[in-house]
């Protein structure tokens, strides 16, 4: 399969409009670059389920925070159309930062409450870059559907509120988070491990699926819930917690009546590489947690 890669904005509008003669749906996937299976996942679902697939491969340097890894960040755009093409995208659009962000660029997308829970904390304007970047992507492309991970399962919730908030008319998809066989998840940022390192980065999930497991069995304390996920990354000498969380998964916050998809979100340091992870269980059903990613 071939896929078209496209660097201006004004050539990919053309394009579309284009295409859009003959299509009935288009879907996008928006994503940093250094694709794995996780990104090529949320291509072939959106091959599956559209006429037309478009994915972004932007490192938006608005998400990233003064002492953050955008500089390291690892990059790899011939690979990157390799699994596009593979997972079916039909276009990838490859925009030089100045493509989006000309000089005078002063426009920003913010989102009261939810974008300071969990790591918002310790990364405040994160989501503000997300959103902007997202929110100028979906104007360009347009999309009837988006897919996202719930990897980044703050980053989906904040998504899909920016997206009903301002009308986008984009239906925002949440997929599965895409796991090595010991239950890491997959995240460019994995490449940073030096090999102890990315053994002990295992103590994330195994955190999760311990916590999950009473959870299965009906606990519903989050307190005792987090402290199991805190005591099970305590143990792990090169892992530090940075936090360790039970929320609602829509609204980020306490878990209440109205809940019902409950996140058990994570984050901590392993070295110098700050890694997330989380699962999602429904509230209601002890021990039918299909959902669970
Ligand atoms: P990124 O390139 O890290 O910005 O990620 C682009 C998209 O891929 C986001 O929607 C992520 O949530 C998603 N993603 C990243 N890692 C995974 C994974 N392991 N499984 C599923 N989706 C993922």
């Amino acid at each position: 399969m071939n896929v078209r890669k496209i660097e201006r904005i004004e050539d990919l509008r053309a394009e579309l409009a284009l295409r859009r003669r003959s299509v009935e749906s288009v879907g996008f996937v928006p994503t940093m670059g250094a694709l794995h299976a996780g990104h090529a996942s949320l291509i072939g679902r959106s091959a599956g389920e559209n006429d037309l697939t478009v994915v972004s491969l932007f490192l938006n340097p608005l998400q990233f925070g003064a002492n953050e890894d955008l500089d390291k960040y690892p990059s790899s755009e011939a690979e990157d159309l390799l699994v596009c093409a593979a997972s079916g995208a039909d276009i990838a659009f490859c925009p030089p930062p100045s493509e989006l962000y000309p000089g005078g660029f002063s426009t920003y997308v913010n989102m009261d409450g939810m974008t300071a829970a969990l790591c918002g904390k310790s990364r405040p304007d994160h989501f503000r870059g997300v959103m902007t970047v997202v929110g100028k992507l979906f104007n360009i492309v347009r999309p009837d559907r988006a897919y996202f991970g719930e990897k980044d399962a703050q980053q989906l919730a904040v998504v899909r509120k920016m997206a009903r908030d301002l009308n986008f008319g984009t239906e925002i998809i949440g997929c599965p988070t895409v796991r090595e066989a010991d239950g890491l998840a997959m995240s460019s940022r994995n490449v940073y491990l030096s090999p102890d390192e990315r053994a002990a980065a295992t103590c994330l999930y195994r955190a999760l699926a311990t916590a999950g497991k009473r959870i299965d069995r009906g606990e519903r304390d989050a307190q005792a819930i987090t402290d199991l996920v805190s005591r099970t990354i305590g143990a792990e000498p090169l892992a530090e917690l940075e936090y360790a969380e039970l929320l609602d998964a829509e609204t980020l916050e306490s878990v209440g009546a109205e809940t019902e998809s409950m996140l058990l979100a994570v984050a901590a340091r392993i070295g110098g590489t700050r890694l997330i992870d989380n699962m999602m269980f429904d509230r209601a059903k002890p021990g039918k947690n299909g959902q669970r990613s």
